[in-house]
């Protein structure tokens, strides 16, 4: 039979790193379930400048590590695997397996981020980094003086097209319909921007690279005629939505239409006593760094709160049970 633990935190974004260093440093000894590809979304980010404390900037590998290292440092103790199953209790033990090997505890925090939709474009995937970017609030100012596109039309896209206007020469909105998601408010005030165009309706064929390696153009076909046409363009930002990555708790702590755990109040309480969901799992409205590594921290609070003030009752609460069948 495993041991009971306090607290088990599966994900590894800024929000579980959080989590786990405040968990640790209040003699949680939480068990944090990584993952294999640990550090989440900014694993894939080039340089970081908005988060706060790097006056210079801190790419998002470096700045994962940091987090990591700074909570293994008061204990936490990392498994490098992913989480296969979960079974969550409302207030009882929590069960977490991966693969064949099944970890218990009194509480849980689930951490495990959102990736960003994409498009699915040829080209898409190897100009990662090189000209394709989710993320104009991060990347924009590299893109100085370019010809760039955003693709999408909710209020996403519409607001890191004024953002990346501030900095790009000419800003394309593409968006495979006429009629835009986005809010009003938002629409218009992307519209009053000199530098940005709406380009309507058009798919994002392919994205191409140009002749010395990164992104030279975007390929666009109009969604009703098909006519194709090229935009020059060395910058391209997919805004099409995120996916929360919640699929492992499906069915098991309530998620609003979007797949977002859904949260009680400011807390991070689900909907089941025990359990805590926090960062970009939780978030579809700020998605920053610094917001998720906030709410980790939340998180753990709400945890060692939870944890202080039920007491152990070994009928109904934190009794181990024995292990049933695993996946
Ligand atoms: P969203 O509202 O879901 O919009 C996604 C957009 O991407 C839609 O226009 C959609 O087109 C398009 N799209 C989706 N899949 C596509 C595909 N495969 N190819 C081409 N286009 C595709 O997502 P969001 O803009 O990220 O916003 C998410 C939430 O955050 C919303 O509630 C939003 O209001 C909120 N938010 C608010 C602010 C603000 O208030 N300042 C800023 C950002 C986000 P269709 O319309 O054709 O489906």
């Amino acid at each position: 039979m495993p041991d009971l633990e306090n607290l088990i935190i599966i994900g590894s974004g800024p929000a579980g790193y959080t989590a786990a260093l405040y968990a640790a440093r209040a003699d949680l000894n939480p068990l944090v379930i990584e993952g294999f590809a640990w550090g989440g979304l900014l694993q894939q980010t080039t340089d970081v400048e908005n988060y706060p404390g790097y006056p210079n900037g801190v790419t998002g590998p470096q700045m994962m590590q940091d987090l990591r290292d700074q909570a293994e440092r008061f204990g936490a103790r990392l498994l490098t695997d992913d989480a296969t199953k979960v079974e969550l209790s409302d207030g009882g033990i929590q069960r977490v397996w991966v693969g064949d090997d099944e970890y218990q505890a009194k509480a849980v925090i689930l951490a495990t981020g959102a990736k960003h939709r994409k498009l699915g474009a040829p080209g898409e995937d190897e100009l990662s980094g090189r000209g394709v970017s989710y993320c104009a609030t991060c990347d924009a100012a590299f893109y100085k003086n370019t010809d760039t596109i955003i693709v999408g039309g909710g209020d996403s896209a519409m607001e890191e097209a004024m953002f990346l206007a501030k900095f790009a020469d000419k800003v394309y909105v593409v968006h495979r319909r006429d009629d835009f998601r986005a809010s009003r408010i938002m629409l218009d005030r992307a519209k009053a921007v000199d530098n940005i165009e709406l380009v309507t309706p058009y798919i994002v064929r392919s994205l191409e690279a140009g002749e010395n390696g990164p992104l030279g153009k975007a390929v666009l076909e109009h969604a009703a005629t098909g006519e194709t046409r090229d935009l020059p363009v060395t910058g391209a930002f997919i805004a099409i939505g995120h996916e929360p990555q919640s699929q492992l708790f499906a069915g098991q702590v309530e998620v609003d239409e979007g797949g977002y755990v859904v949260t009680q109040g400011k807390s991070t309480r689900t909907n089941k006593s025990g359990v805590f969901a926090a960062g970009d799992l939780v978030d579809h409205t700020y998605r920053q760094a610094v917001t998720a590594a906030g709410s980790g921290c939340q998180s753990a609070l709400d945890a060692e709160w939870y944890l202080r003030d039920t007491p152990p009752d070994p009928e109904a609460h934190w009794a181990p049970k024995a292990s049933v069948a695993t996946p």
